[in-house]
């Protein structure tokens, strides 16, 4: 699904990704980890496609295609979805305007008929009720006062919706207490599919308590280090990442 090769990214003449390589298959749920700085969040980025960036070197590969050259939104048209680290909040945007935006800009990418808006409210409500989000929220502008556990829900509420291919979550698990990361984690695992692929991003090991990934990898300094099964995320919250940090420097 994902094949990324030695990936170097600049940033303002800074260079934070620095050759990294990464395989996602099919149906596999990956997680990144890392310290902090490790380039996480950039990578992310790079394959969502933000601007700002400059890929230096290296390619992305989605379904056997390059992907480096499309928009934002021709990247989402073929399934690429990210959850941010710290969405945005947007005055003036009603949330639901927001999401029927978004489901039928994807519809008709796709070729398919737009949906209604009874039928959008439908899909939206039920999803909403997964997550326990508060059909009161649903009525405000999109993340307007949200706390931080509300935006985090609001990432996978449009997650559920577009029902991407590749579910990047750039540490959805942070700034969640227990019961809203159950409820992000269940949101999560609902959409386990042999179709789909995640990347979950996380500095801790906790959210993979209740996100069993298939595949682990340490970042450090810009790239992959280590890829191991999920017993590495184990490994590495009892010793740390002090050992990947001289590693990769
Ligand atoms: P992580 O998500 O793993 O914490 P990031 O991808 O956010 O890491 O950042 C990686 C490195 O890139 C850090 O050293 C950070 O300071 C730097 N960086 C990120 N964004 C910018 C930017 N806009 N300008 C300059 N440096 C940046
Ligand atoms: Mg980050």
């Amino acid at each position: 699904m994902l094949e990324i090769r030695n990936l170097v990214v600049d940033i303002e003449d800074k260079r934070i990704l620095n050759g990294l390589d990464l395989t996602v298959n099919t149906g596999e749920v990956a997680a990144i980890m890392g310290p902090n700085g490790s380039g996480k969040s950039t990578l992310s980025y790079v394959i969502a496609g933000k601007e700002d960036y400059t890929v230096v070197d290296g390619e992305i590969l989605l379904d056997g295609e390059s992907i480096l050259e499309l928009e934002p939104f021709e990247r989402a048209a073929k399934g690429v979805f990210l959850a941010f680290q710290y969405p945005l909040e947007i005055p003036g945007v009603g949330t639901m305007t927001f999401l029927k935006a978004a489901l039928n800009a994807q519809r008709k990418a796709r070729g398919e008929a737009e949906l209604t808006t009874p039928d959008l409210m439908r899909r939206v409500k039920a999803a909403a009720t997964k997550l326990a989000i508060d059909p009161e929220m649903l009525k405000r502008p999109l993340n307007v006062g949200f706390s931080g556990g509300e935006k985090k829900r609001m990432e996978i509420l449009q997650m559920a919706l577009l029902e991407p291919s590749l579910c990047i979550l750039d540490e959805t698990d942070s700034g969640l207490d227990i019961d809203a990361l159950k409820i992000v984690a269940d949101g999560v695992n609902a959409l386990r599919a042999p179709d789909r692929s995640s990347l979950v991003i996380t500095h801790y090991q906790r959210l993979l308590d209740y996100i069993v990934p298939d595949t682990v990898h340490v970042m450090a300094n810009g790239r992959v280090v280590r890829s191991g099964g999920k017993e590495l995320a184990i490994e590495l919250e009892a010793n740390g990442y002090a050992d990947y940090r001289q590693q990769a420097a």
